[in-house]
């Protein structure tokens, strides 16, 4: 089937960008110094199976062709393109390549990162969708963090490759990236598999953070427990892991962790000042929030939310149930 072949490409091209990187002067002299710079150690490297595509035009598309893999197929793993309709052309020229694996640890896809500086071209290019890969239900480091995440009754969510290779190098294993896009239900389903409790590590920009709040009316549907961890400013968990050490990230989440609900309130009762009409918007929309949580089992966690946030708000806790109640049907 088509899926199966495309597995099978991009097995073989994920061995041949590995010796690229390893075993060609131009793969250590520009791929591997720049992830050496970056603080990556082989032994990672290796282990996330980071590889490197060269430059010229066709390297890849060439060995492809020399290995007989059935032509038509090959544009849909992403890896190459037509030119003048019959020509193969790489399409990840020049760029460190972070394989995706799929639950089962085969290789779904691919993200492939520029190196250096993203001027004119973008930073990465991800695999289009195929048989295989559906960016709706992909979360990268999956495969590699299952049993910490299980060990831990933790999942840590941040939004990037390099976030979830550096966490690792630290020795934090139960860490997932999302890709830097909202949350979907399929990706949180997939987390559900593993565990109740969701940490969300986002980059302290407010477009990472707004991503993040999208999702969690559908986290809470779901029955998980959401907190959230914001990076300090122009900092993200790769860089903010190789700034502190792994000792002091650790600290750090420990000590930032937020109620992902309480976080929300926080965020819109500052923007509500002292508004009347805003404020009466923010107590139905926190009642709305309060609803999803729906499931029996979380009947006294729902009642810990009424209590709390009727606290904060300066509101009844009687009057915030009955809106609860309205919201939830
Ligand atoms: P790096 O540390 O290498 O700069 P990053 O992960 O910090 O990468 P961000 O800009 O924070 O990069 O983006 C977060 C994630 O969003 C990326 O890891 C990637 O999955 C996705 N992403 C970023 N830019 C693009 C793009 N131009 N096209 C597609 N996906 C992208
Ligand atoms: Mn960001
Ligand atoms: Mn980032
Ligand atoms: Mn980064």
């Amino acid at each position: 089937a088509v899926a199966d072949s495309l597995y099978v490409i991009n097995s073989f091209a994920s061995k041949f960008f590995d010796e690229q990187l390893f075993n060609t002067e131009d793969g250590q002299a520009i791929a591997m110094s720049y992830l050496k710079e970056r603080g990556f150690r082989e032994e990672i490297i290796k282990k996330f199976q980071i590889g490197y595509n060269p430059q010229s035009r066709d390297t890849l598309a060439k060995a492809l062709i020399a290995n007989q893999f059935n032509k038509e197929l090959l544009p849909k793993t992403g890896l190459v393109t037509v030119r003048n309709e019959t020509e193969l052309v790489d399409n990840y020229r020049g760029r460190i390549i972070f394989p995706i694996h799929g639950n089962t640890g085969k290789i779904i896809g691919f993200g492939a990162r520029v190196i250096g500086k993203a001027e004119k071209a973008p930073k990465y290019i991800n695999t289009p969708e195929n048989d295989i890969y559906v960016k709706s239900k992909i979360l990268y480091g999956s495969y590699f963090a299952r049993v910490a995440i299980d060990k831990a009754d933790e999942c840590l969510l941040v939004e990037g490759y390099t976030d979830v290779v550096s966490l690792h190098q630290a020795g934090i294993e139960n860490v997932v990236a999302s890709g830097g896009t909202s949350l979907t239900i399929d990706q949180l389903r997939l987390v559900k598999k593993y565990t109740n409790n969701l940490t969300i590590i986002y980059d302290g920009d407010s477009a990472g953070v707004k991503a993040a709040l999208r999702g969690l009316d559908m986290a809470l549907e779901e029955g998980l427990n959401v907190k959230l961890v914001l990076i300090p400013d122009n900092e993200d968990p790769d860089s903010y892991v190789n700034k502190v050490g792994a000792s002091g990230f650790k600290d750090f989440i420990a000590t930032n962790k937020k109620d992902f609900i309480l976080f929300q309130l926080e965020v819109m009762l500052k923007e509500v000042g002292t508004d009347v009409n805003k404020k009466s918007d923010l107590v139905n929309q926190i009642a709305d929030t309060i609803s999803k949580i729906n499931k029996v089992e979380d009947f006294t966690k729902q009642q810990d939310y009424i209590k709390q946030c009727s606290a904060i708000l300066k509101i009844d806790e009687g009057g915030l149930t009955t809106l609860v109640n309205k919201y939830k049907r």
